[in-house]
């Protein structure tokens, strides 16, 4: 059937649009099941000081083991659990698990990092976020200023007031915040330093074409500038060439993630990796 909208649209019904949402049903049921049959796993990337080399902490990030369709990125479902609201057991099952695993890594005698957790818009947005984080803290033990949740400038900027209120929550329960991607959104400057934030994360889209686009230098050159002047850390996230690390630590950037210094892995691998950090440290 036609309908007609307003003057002169008209909305041709395609069989494509059945198609699309069975599709999109199909995918929400199955996303609700993966859930359920906890076909997710979290990956570990470390983030390394440039000055040293190293490790102060780690990034948690979601992959579904899908039974058919193999592991999917989060890029390609986040969205759809947003939508949908299941970001918020999702992620209170990402939060449970990322703090057993950094406090299972100290249990082994590990040297202690900083676990950087990503917290959605809409989980951002829920009352339940303050007690998911309590609850996760508490049943593992972590200390709160072990855990950095990552918020995006977006998530942040759609209602400053709240947000602002619920990021001095989080810091009442002893947790760092960081602003992820940064750059991409649109914060405003002015309120930045009222932010209780202590780091930036610079989106790796600035960092790709260093150090062969002039523009993305003087970007991530004013971020870094930024960061000094309202007394934050910043952090260059996609690093992967050794130029972009020797022009980011000239440029003093405090901070690198990216595949050049390790890809998200499994936590047995990161736990190798941290051993190793720590013994090459007290060599030193
Ligand atoms: P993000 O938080 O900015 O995470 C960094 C992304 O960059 C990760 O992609 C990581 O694998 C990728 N990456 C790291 N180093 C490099 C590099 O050198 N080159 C390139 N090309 N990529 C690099 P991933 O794991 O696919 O995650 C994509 C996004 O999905 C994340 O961006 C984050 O926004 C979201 N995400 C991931 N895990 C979670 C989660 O547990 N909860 C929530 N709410 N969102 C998550
Ligand atoms: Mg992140
Ligand atoms: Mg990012
Ligand atoms: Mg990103």
């Amino acid at each position: 059937a036609a309908k007609r909208r307003g003057r002169n649209t008209l909305v041709q019904f395609r069989p494509s649009m059945a198609l699309e949402a069975q599709a999109k049903l199909r995918n929400i049921e199955e996303l609700r099941q993966a859930i359920a049959q906890q076909q997710f796993q979290l990956e570990y990337q470390p983030l390394i000081e440039l000055e040293t080399g190293h490790i102060f902490g780690v990034e948690a990030l979601l992959r579904w083991m899908h039974p058919v369709r193999g592991r999917i990125s989060p890029a390609d479902f986040i969205p759809l659990a947003e939508e949908t609201g299941l970001i918020v057991p999702l992620g209170a099952w990402i939060l449970q698990t990322a703090c057993a695993q950094a406090a299972a890594w100290s249990a082994k005698g590990l040297p202690p990092v900083t676990m950087a957790v990503n917290v959605s818009a809409r989980q951002f947005r829920e009352k339940g976020l303050q007690a998911d984080v309590a609850a996760a803290l508490a049943s593992s033990g972590l200390p709160a200023e072990r855990l950095e949740l990552e918020l995006t400038e977006s998530a942040i900027m759609e209602d400053v007031g709240a947000a602002t209120a619920t990021m001095n929550a989080l810091r009442g329960l002893g947790v760092h915040l960081a602003i992820d991607d940064f750059g991409t959104g649109y914060s405003s400057l002015s309120v930045l330093k009222t932010f209780p934030v202590r780091r930036l994360k610079i989106d790796r889209s600035f960092v790709h074409d260093i150090p062969a686009d002039q523009d993305d230098i003087a970007i991530t050159a004013a971020i870094i500038s930024l960061a000094r002047t309202l007394h934050l850390e910043v952090i260059a996230e996609g690093v992967e060439t050794q130029a972009q690390f020797m022009m980011l630590k000239q440029m003093g950037c405090m901070a690198a993630q990216g595949f050049l210094i390790g890809r998200p892995m499994a936590a047995a691998a990161m736990a190798e990796r941290l051993a190793c950090d720590h013994a090459s440290l007290t060599q030193r």
